[in-house]
């Protein structure tokens, strides 16, 4: 989402005559699009502020913008804290950053914090970092208030955007060139809310399977409590929609599950991972999880290695518990000692890399289809692209199929990657 955002600023910017320079020492203005989700991420914001701050002070001319969420999140103490802080703007008011840019004189600081809401507006400029893949948002902010999290506060209250919107922008990338679009929302089960007339996610996958030309959709990310047997459907019948679902978890046990404030048990996420198993052979599901919740005993870790094993996630993101004021659980008592986080986030780590490797073993001799993304990392001679699954594949071939679909036969894989030979 961030990515998304940043695209937007910067396309916003250049439309104004401004250039993208690659290293900040030449920039006449630095602006971090930041995030909050957990402190690491202000941390590194911080320290390259830190990096920055002679060259404010020597450099009158020279501008400090922080953009996104902890600019939201922190507002005017920025300014005290860093003074060589010139712009603080966030997310919800990412339209005016152009204007407040413009406004900056050096010797007036800039906040812009104000508003609750996204507006449903569209951006006078915008840019895309991928030339065949592109993110496009469906909704902003988030209603649902998990206890740990920031976003409610940072990107404040749901909005969904109009369903002719989203498609005529898929429509437009389409005509660029791009061949795969993923829709982003905190929550893209709950998108319609607030529109006129009845509209459902489902709903919106439909219209934009009918746009032609297009070749994938993609989508994230779901809240296990509202994803339901219509998307299932979806996910199975539209051809375009990939085989593939980023469905969050957070714990295996319940009694986190309650003081995370998720509304659903583990019994009730199993049982929908099981029908969507069945309903979509061969999907991918991949997941997030929170290690070291405020007192979370040994047995409740034991739960959520016990889910890994049980879901069988084709990946998992796992990160280790962060107190977020002024989320709810941050009057929680971080009780979880660094060392055990660690090791809980290990654990799973490599229970996750074995069974991401047998997952990926039991697609050994299929063929899949992969967008070609560009050259391997490895091999000058191989290209890497994604199944529909989501899974990394390299195989041999020229620069030439960069950008296109092939299909191919699986070979081989490791933990991470499968190997496989155009068909
Ligand atoms: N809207 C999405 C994801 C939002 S943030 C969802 O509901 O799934 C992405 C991930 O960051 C979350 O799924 C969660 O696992 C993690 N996260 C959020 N807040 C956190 C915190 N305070 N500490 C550690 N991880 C956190
Ligand atoms: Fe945060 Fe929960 Fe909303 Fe996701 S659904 S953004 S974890 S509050």
């Amino acid at each position: 989402m961030n990515d998304r955002d940043s695209e937007l600023i910067e396309g916003m910017l250049t439309e104004k005559g401004f250039q993208i320079v690659d290293d900040a020492e030449k920039a006449d203005i630095a602006l971090f699009n930041t995030c909050s989700v957990r402190q690491h991420a202000e941390d590194r914001v911080i320290g390259n502020l830190q990096k920055l701050k002679s060259r404010r002070k020597k450099d009158p001319n020279f501008r400090i913008g922080i953009l996104g969420c902890m600019a939201k999140r922190h507002g005017e103490m920025l300014f005290k804290e860093y003074p060589q802080i010139d712009i603080v703007v966030g997310p919800s008011n990412i339209y005016d950053i152009p204007d407040l840019i413009a406004r900056s004189t050096g010797s007036e600081k800039i906040l812009a914090v104000d508003k609750e809401k996204r507006p449903k507006k569209k951006a006078a400029g915008d840019s895309r970092s991928g030339i065949f893949s592109a993110f496009v948002n469906i909704m902003y902010g988030c209603d649902n208030f998990c206890s740990y999290c920031i976003v409610p506060y940072v990107r404040g209250r749901e909005v969904s955007r109009p369903k002719k919107d989203i498609v005529d922008e898929v429509k437009h990338l389409v005509d660029k060139g791009f061949k795969e679009i993923t829709l982003l929302g905190q929550n893209v089960n709950s998108y319609g809310k607030g529109l006129s007339g009845k509209v459902t996610f489902p709903h919106l996958l439909e219209a934009i399977n009918k746009v032609k030309d297009l070749e994938r959709i993609r989508f994230t990310t779901s809240h296990p409590k509202d994803a339901d047997k219509a998307l299932f459907r979806a996910i199975r019948d539209l051809d375009k929609v990939c085989e593939h679902i980023h469905l969050p978890l957070q714990s295996g046990s319940d009694k986190m599950l309650d003081l995370m404030n998720r509304k659903y048990k583990y019994g009730d996420y199993k049982e929908k991972a099981d029908q969507l198993k069945e309903m979509v052979p061969g999907v991918g599901i991949s997941t997030d999880l929170i290690v070291g919740f405020p007192s979370a005993k040994e047995s409740d870790f034991k739960a959520t290695y016990k889910a890994m094993k049980e879901v069988e996630f084709n990946s998992a993101f796992i990160f280790k518990y962060s107190p977020r004021p002024p989320a709810e659980s941050s009057c929680l008592v971080d009780d979880v000692k660094e060392a055990v986080k660690k090791k809980r986030n290990n654990d799973l780590l490599s229970l996750q890399k074995k069974i991401s490797h047998q997952k990926n073993r039991s697609m050994i001799g299929t063929e899949q289809e992969v967008l070609a993304e560009g050259k391997s990392r490895m091999s000058d001679k191989e290209l890497i692209g994604r199944t529909r699954n989501n899974t990394p594949c390299v195989f041999k071939a020229g620069e030439d199929l960069i950008g296109k679909l092939v299909k191919v036969k699986i070979k081989g894989t490791s933990p991470t990657t499968l190997k496989g030979e155009i068909v």
